[in-house]
C-alpha cells in the first residue's frame, strides 16, 4: 500500500482508504464490519471513514464495535466522522453547523464509537446561515481540546473553503486542511476545475468519495439493477435513476475494452483513474462484502498501468459524453 501526504498537513493516508456510507447497518452487521475492516488494516489500509448521518449513528456504532474487536493499537489507524445534517428532529439539531450542534454531535459521536478522539472530522456540508466565524471557531476548539486532530470540508465551494481558511489565518485558529468531494470518471469538474486553484495554493488534502459512482463504474447496472445491489435497498429509490442512465451505460461500455486490455476489472480501471490524480490523498472505496474489497483494492497496480496514451484515451471518452 502506498500512502500519501494529506494535502499539507503531517499525516499520511493510505491511498485506498474505506468508508461504511449505506453498507454499516442496512447491509452489514458487526460480524462482517469486522471481516471486512480486518482485511482492508491487513492490507495496508490505515482510514476509515463514517458520518453521523450514516443509519442515524449505526454506522459509528458498528465501525466502533468492529475497532474493539479487532484491538487495534490507536496509533496505527485514522477513522472520521461527519456532521451536518443531524439526527435529532430539532431546530437547532438539523442542517446545521451550530456552534452548540457541533459541540454535541462530536461528543455524541465519540461515544458511539467508543473512543476520546476522532482523527478528522468534517462539516458534511456548507451551512449558508450560521456565520462562518461560529464555525471556524467551533472546530477549532474541537481540535484545540483534542476532540480531533484535524478538520476539514466536504462538498463545500472553492468559495466557502477560502473564507474559512481566511477567519482561521485572521484569528491564529486551526484552519480546515481537508475537503471531501465527489471524484469519479463521470463527476469531475469540482475537483479537476472548481477546486485547481484553492489545492495548489492551499495545499488542501482531498480524500474522494464514490470512486465507482455507487457501483455504477464497475457495470453491475448495465442491464438493470441487480437483486441485492445498493440501488435495490429500500431509501435508496432517488439513486435509481442515476445508476441506470443510458448515457453513462454507454460511457461505460466505452471504457470496458481498456480495461480489458489492462487485465483489470472496469471497477479497477475506475479507481486507479482516480489515483492517478496526484492531487488525491486518498480514494475512499466502499464495499458492501469482502470480496468486492478485495477486487478494489487491487486498483493499486492500475494507475501504474495507465500510460499517457491510455490516459488521453480515457479522457476521450469521457469527455464526449
Ligand atoms: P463506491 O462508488 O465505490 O460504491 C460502493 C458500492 O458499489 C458498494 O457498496 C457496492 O454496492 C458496489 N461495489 C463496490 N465494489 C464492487 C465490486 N467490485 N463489484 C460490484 N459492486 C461493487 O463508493 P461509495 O459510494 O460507497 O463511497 C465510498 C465512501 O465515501 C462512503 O462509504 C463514505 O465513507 C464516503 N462518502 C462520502 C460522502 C460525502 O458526502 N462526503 C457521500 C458518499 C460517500 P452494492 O454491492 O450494495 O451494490
Amino acid at each position: 500500500m502506498n500512502y500519501r501526504r494529506l494535502g499539507r498537513a503531517g499525516i499520511k493516508v493510505s491511498e485506498l482508504s474505506f468508508g461504511s456510507w449505506v453498507t454499516f447497518g442496512p447491509q452489514i452487521g458487526v460480524g462482517e464490519a469486522t471481516e471486512i475492516l480486518g482485511y482492508a488494516y491487513e492490507q495496508g489500509v490505515n482510514f476509515f471513514d463514517n458520518a453521523e448521518a450514516y443509519s442515524s449513528g449505526e454506522s459509528e456504532r458498528i465501525m466502533g464495535a468492529a475497532i474493539a474487536q479487532l484491538g487495534w493499537p490507536r496509533h496505527s489507524y485514522l477513522v472520521s466522522s461527519k456532521f451536518y445534517w443531524g439526527i435529532h428532529d430539532t431546530v437547532n439539531a438539523r442542517f446545521t453547523l451550530n456552534r452548540k450542534y457541533l459541540i454535541e454531535a462530536v461528543n455524541a459521536s465519540l461515544e458511539r464509537f467508543g473512543l476520546d478522539h476522532l482523527d478528522l472530522i468534517y462539516c458534511h456540508r456548507p451551512d449558508a446561515e450560521t456565520p462562518i466565524e461560529e464555525t471556524v471557531y467551533t472546530m477549532h476548539e474541537l481540535v484545540a481540546e483534542h476532540k480531533a486532530h484535524y478538520w476539514g470540508t466536504s462538498e463545500w465551494s472553492a468559495d466557502e473553503i477560502r473564507a474559512a481558511i481566511a477567519v482561521a489565518r485572521e484569528h491564529h485558529l486551526h484552519a480546515p486542511v481537508v475537503e471531501q468531494p465527489e471524484y469519479n470518471m463521470l463527476t469531475r469538474a469540482k475537483v479537476e476545475v472548481e477546486y485547481k486553484r484553492l489545492l495548489d495554493e492551499e495545499g488542501i488534502g482531498l480524500t474522494t468519495w464514490s470512486p465507482l459512482a455507487s457501483g455504477l463504474l464497475t457495470g453491475k447496472y448495465a442491464n438493470g439493477i441487480p437483486a441485492g445491489s445498493r440501488a435495490s435497498l429500500p431509501g435508496y429509490e432517488w439513486l435509481k435513476e442515476m445508476l441506470t442512465d443510458p448515457k453513462a451505460a454507454s460511457i461505460v461500455k466505452q471504457l470496458e475494452p481498456i480495461a480489458k486490455q489492462l487485465d483489470l476489472t472496469m471497477g479497477q480501471l475506475a479507481i486507479g483513474w482516480c489515483l492517478a490524480n496526484p492531487q488525491v490523498s486518498t480514494v475512499i472505496l466502499g464495499a458492501s462484502n469482502r470480496a468486492q474489497l478485495e477486487e478494489n483494492l487491487g486498483a493499486q497496480a492500475a494507475h501504474e498501468r495507465l500510460t499517457p496514451e491510455i490516459q488521453d484515451n480515457i479522457r476521450k471518452i469521457l469527455e464526449a459524453k
